[in-house]
């Protein structure tokens, strides 16, 4: 039994709660059984030992009956009630009380309680432990008559001695026992990540050389495919298969492509490799890919290049072009007809930074905001009706994402679902060489892939193919045929340096991994090789050892170029082309096609734009000046919908309402022109920050928030304000961004500034949309009845009445004024704003005179209400806003 016991304890198959559970059980046993000795020795009496006896009884059927149930919690709460309730108090009571180590035994049931329980059993426990404790203390102090006093004072010290002595080991016992079992838990927890670790690395490893060997026959497949489609007179069913086959065999190598960046991303293994590149030879390698693709599919395809992209960036080409290969093929994938535009631009960040921004906008199926968060999540595809035929891993976002952050740049998306999708990346690079590429000059043209026709001939070129596998060789020579190039093969490293020494060849193309002496160690001895004629003739690296870092790798292991299995015929003839001395070229076909760049002036777009509500309540200079734009609210009557600034201001709706129309209230825009309106902010501006009034007082907030997941930089933000407050707050946004501030910290920033704005109504004619702010009955009925005119101010993004003014309107107006400028001190003088709703100009110049004559602001910035906020405020309304120094 002992053994099955510390068995149990120990095991680490066991929960940690079970295992809890039977140690505090054994110990609580052991400790009951000290006691009832002492109680024995100390000669305390029958009933205290048999008492003890039972109990100790009760306690082992109880670890036993738990043993054999499981039923844990029921156990130990029969364990608790038993020590806590009973054995305790009574032994507090018949064993010497206070003055004894009866008191000591009460940390044991606390220990209990915390050990065994959580959630609401363990406070209805610790409270009871509580109540027995404090009852038997209490029945101790008030009826000492009823406690049975140890019958010496040794006995006391004997019996202190023990208590301590035992409750001291029993705890000292189970929190061993947890540090024990902490520390297992945590060396087996570093033995699994140990492990992990390990997994990655094969699993690396795995993909790394199943990624090759999957290559080698895709080469195979792809370059003998290649060959019969080059055939001009293939009968229809036999071009067609060509073709699918071809198809299927790019699809399956991108897949390859994908899993083997994503295993190498996860691993850790990604490594940026920086280098100088040609900015204009990048571009046209990228769009002549998709020309094509987008000419297939009848899509319009735009490349707008900035006029400012330095001609030599230094970065990481090979992942910058893989990034904007992902965006373009997605934008192509996802578009049936319309446009897919490729913008490329940027502008200088730094002394020798240039801040690369690439656009791929389409106008295809969109996305649907729920999916926006989990856009850039692997293996996640957005389901859909309409992407449910397009092929797809759902990794391609997710690489583009994850390659961007390692580049220390940002992507983002901007959205409308059924209008087509913005992809945004901008990427730090260095500057290699200063000034403005120029296609013009350089020539770049698209290459017009109609029929296959070789780039060039060279017939005196003496080609040496280095490949263990027979395949790839024939691939190889074949696909050369038609350059017309004289191409010899040699099947490892040895015959190559065995030939080298016989002939001389103008470029060699070199496998990488072959037996015995693979491509690197056959290059180095290749230039080494004294009697060799090769010394110097470029080699290009051959190799199935994709993942798209290694080309930087065999630059730097000597090669002149790099050419990834399987072989593109195109790149083939395009390195041999620049690799072969120039006077072996008989004919040079590469300078057809058309052009096919728009530079375009770099459109700069300003790093971030405010926006906000018409019920902002600006005038026209500010919102000019800090670059603010407006949204309208719209103004419903029964006449019919108007858009506020734009159809309706103020004084029209007075002229309304003089005609007896009293229904009129203002509704914000609906979600989709939110959209539309983000969208135009966004061809201006980096980043949108949208400021909403009080969101329990209008549905603007939740309907742009709404409008916002559509695009990855909007922003939206509940100023918590109304009319001019909300006017302030975007007003202060503008200030905080220029000063550098980044969005999270302006949003910061804004919340306190929020509690800084002291905003006050004086609403004499509350129009019926008024009762909106849910204003009780009663105020209402007063107000109406004694003409009292409410003061209206946020508070908690809502709308309160702060006080009532009484008296006619030029008084209360003069009240409302002294009201609002009451506490001086506390009022930042620098500028206020006051916010006329169809005043007479008596009544204005009174307030403003009368604000003049109690504070000396530095300026007044005057304004008439916007149609939206009369709708609610009706005529004769005054707002006066202002800073304060401090929260109020
Ligand atoms: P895949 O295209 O292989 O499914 P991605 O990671 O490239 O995987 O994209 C993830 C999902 O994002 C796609 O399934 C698609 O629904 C959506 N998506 C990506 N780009 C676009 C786009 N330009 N337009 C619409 N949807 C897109």
């Amino acid at each position: 039994m002992i053994k099955r016991i510390t068995g149990l304890i120990n095991s680490s198959s066991e929960t940690l709660p079970r295992r809890m559970f039977l140690l505090s059980c054994i110990v609580g046993s052991i400790a009951m059984f000290a006691v009832f000795m002492v109680s024995l020795l100390s000669g305390q009496g029958i009933v205290i030992s048999a008492g003890l006896a039972v109990g100790l009884i009760i306690l082992i059927i109880v670890t036993i009956f738990a043993l054999k149930t499981d039923k844990l919690t029921l156990a130990g709460s029969i364990m608790v009630l038993i020590s806590c309730c009973v054995v305790c108090p009574v032994g507090y009571i018949l064993g010497g009380g206070a003055y004894s180590g009866a008191p000591v035994w009460f940390i044991l049931g606390f220990m209990f309680v915390f050990i065994l329980f959580k959630g609401a059993l363990f406070w209805i426990y610790l409270v009871l432990t509580i109540a027995a404790f404090a009852a038997a203390t209490w029945v101790g102090a008030r009826y000492p008559d009823l406690v049975v006093p140890l019958p010496t004072d040794y006995g006391i010290y004997l019996d202190t001695f023990i208590a301590t002595t035992v409750v001291g080991m029993v705890a000292g016992i189970l929190i061993k026992f947890q540090n024990i079992v902490l520390e297992r838990e945590i060396d087996r927890v570093e033995a699994q990540r140990d492990e992990i670790e390990k997994l990655n690395e094969s699993q690396s490893n795995f993909f790394s050389s199943m990624s090759h060997e999957i290559r080698t026959p895709i080469n195979t497949i792809i370059g003998l495919n290649e060959m019969t489609l080059r055939e001009k007179k293939l009968p229809e069913e036999v071009a067609e298969n060509t073709v699918n086959i071809q198809n299927a065999s790019r699809l399956l190598l991108s897949l390859i492509n994908d899993l083997l960046d994503m295993s190498k991303i996860q691993s850790g293994n990604m490594e940026i490799t920086p280098g100088e590149y040609d900015t204009s030879d990048m571009l046209s390698e990228i769009t002549n890919l998709h020309w094509n693709k987008a000419m297939e599919k009848g899509l319009h395809f735009d490349i707008q290049v900035g006029e400012n992209i330095p001609p030599m960036l230094y970065g990481d080409e090979t992942r910058i072009k893989q990034v904007i290969i992902n965006l373009l093929t997605n934008a192509i994938k996802y578009t049936e007809e319309g446009y897919v535009t490729l913008r490329i631009g940027g502008e200088t960040s730094g002394p020798d930074t240039f801040m690369l921004s690439v656009e791929v906008e389409d106008s295809g199926m969109g996305i649907k905001k729920e999916n926006m968060d989990s856009l850039f999540d692997a293996f996640r595809r957005v389901e859909g009706e309409e992407s449910k035929n397009i092929e797809g891993t759902g990794l391609g976002l997710s690489i583009t994402k994850q390659l961007v952050e390692l580049m220390n740049g940002t992507i983002n998306v901007n959205s409308i679902y059924t209008k087509g999708s913005t992809f945004r990346v901008e990427i730090p690079q260095g500057i290699a060489k200063e000034g403005n590429i120029s296609f013009a000059e350089r020539g770049i043209k698209r290459a017009v892939i109609e029929d296959y026709h070789q780039s060039f001939e060279a017939p005196e070129a003496k080609v040496l193919i280095v490949d263990d596998n027979d395949l790839n060789r024939m691939v190889c020579q074949k696909l050369l045929r038609s350059t017309r190039v004289q191409a010899d093969t040699a099947e490892s490293g040895k015959d190559c340096l065995e030939m080298t020494k016989e002939k001389h060849y103008d470029a060699i193309l070199m496998d990488h991994e072959m037996p015995q002496m693979d491509g690197i160690e056959t290059l180095r001895k290749l230039r080494r090789q004294s009697d060799g004629l090769c010394k110097d003739t470029p080699v290009i690296a051959l190799t199935a050892n994709a993942g798209s870092d290694r080309e930087a790798f065999y630059i730097d292991q000597g090669f002149s170029a790099y050419l990834a299995k399987p072989i593109q015929s195109r790149q083939l003839e395009n390195i041999l082309l620049a690799s072969l001395p120039k006077d072996l070229i008989e004919r040079d076909y590469t300078d057809r096609g058309e052009e096919i760049f728009h530079t375009y002036e770099a459109v700069h777009k300003i790093p971030f734009m405010i926006t906000t509500d018409s019920i902002c309540d600006l005038p026209e200079d500010m919102l000019r000046e800090n670059e603010i734009r407006i949204m309208p609210y719209y103004i419903v009557t029964k006449y019919g919908r108007f858009r506020d600034l734009d159809e309706i201001d103020a004084d029209n709706l007075q002229q309304l309402i003089s005609k007896g129309e009293q229904e009129i209230h203002s509704d914000p825009a609906p979600i989709a022109e939110y959209e539309e309106f983000f969208g135009d902010a966004l061809s201006e501006a980096r980043m949108v920050l949208h400021l909403s009034s009080c969101k329990k007082v209008s549905s603007a907030y939740d309907r742009a928030l709404s409008a916002s997941r559509s695009f990855g930089n909007v922003y939206v933000m509940d100023s918590g304000q109304m009319s001019t407050g909300m006017g302030m707050m975007a007003v202060k946004a503008a200030e905080l961004f220029r000063s550098g501030m980044r969005v999270e910290e302006v949003i910061n920033e804004l919340e306190g500034y929020s509690k800084r704005i002291k905003l006050n109504f004086l609403v004499p004619y509350l129009l019926k949309s008024g009762t909106k702010y849910n204003m009780p009955l009663l105020p209402r009925l007063l107000m109406n009845v004694f003409n009292m005119e409410p003061v209206f101010s946020t508070k908690n993004s809502g709308l309160v009445i702060r006080r009532f003014m009484l008296g006619y309107i030029r008084n209360t107006q003069d009240q409302f004024v002294r009201y609002c400028l009451a506490h001086k001190n506390n009022i930042n003088t620098k500028r206020v704003y006051v916010t006329f709703s169809c005043c007479t100009p008596e009544q204005r110049q009174h307030i403003l005179d009368e604000i003049q004559k109690l504070v000396d602001f530095e300026e007044i910035v005057v304004h008439k209400a916007s149609a939206a906020t009369y709708s609610n405020c009706g005529s004769n309304s005054v707002g006066i806003i202002y800073e304060t120094e401090e929260e109020f």
